[in-house]
C-alpha cells in the first residue's frame, strides 16, 4: 500500500496526490471524510482504485498559519 500527504483544506475537504498516477485528488464526501479524521487513515483511491494510506502532517497546520499570516501582512 503506498502512502500519500494529505493537506486539509479550508473547506474540510482533504486533499492528496495519488502516488500512483499523480493526480491531484480532492476529497469532499462527508463519510469518507469521517474515517480520516486522524493522522494515518486507509483510503480507496478514486482516482486509480487502490488503497493509500493517508498520511496528515501537524506541521501542515503551522504552515498555513504562517501562509495566512504572511497574506495579511501584505494585505496591511
Ligand atoms: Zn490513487
Amino acid at each position: 500500500m503506498r502512502a500519500a500527504a494529505a493537506t486539509p483544506r479550508p473547506s474540510g475537504a482533504l486533499r492528496y496526490r495519488c502516488p500512483v498516477n499523480g493526480s491531484l485528488v480532492l476529497v469532499t464526501d462527508d463519510e469518507t471524510l469521517a474515517g480520516l479524521d486522524r493522522l494515518r487513515a486507509r483510503l480507496r483511491c478514486i482516482d486509480c482504485g487502490e488503497m493509500h494510506l493517508l498520511t496528515q502532517e501537524a506541521e501542515i497546520d503551522d504552515a498555513t498559519a504562517s501562509r495566512n499570516h504572511r497574506r495579511r501582512s501584505l494585505e496591511a
